[in-house]
């Protein structure tokens, strides 16, 4: 799957974009949020699996973020577990539902 660098959600216009260096050094965090100025950082010492799990991890984090669900956005296992069916449905997913090629 590709991993956007850009999309628009809740209002704003998001960018996804390689965890700095001196940023990752000194967290163990896959990927992080920033609220405030719509970014996403993801690192770079990923293998692809584990950046595409992280950005389905951290697009929830946008979601429960903008519905105001800090309780359920602190939660880190149970994105873990929503973001690890995302990453296997649009891993498997195949076929068209239309029927068109
Ligand atoms: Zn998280």
């Amino acid at each position: 799957m590709k991993i956007p660098t850009k999309f628009k959600a809740v209002n704003l216009e998001w960018s996804v974009v390689d965890m700095p260096q001196e940023i990752a050094d000194n967290n163990s965090a896959w990927g992080i949020t920033y609220y405030d100025n719509a970014r996403i950082e993801i690192r770079v010492d990923l293998n692809t699996s584990q950046r595409e799990h992280t950005i389905f991890h951290e697009l929830l984090h946008v979601i429960f973020n903008a519905l105001g669900r800090d309780d359920l956005n602190k939660d880190e296992a149970l994105l873990d577990a929503i973001s690890g069916v995302q990453h296997q449905i649009e891993q498997t997913k195949r076929g068209n539902l239309h029927g068109k090629k």
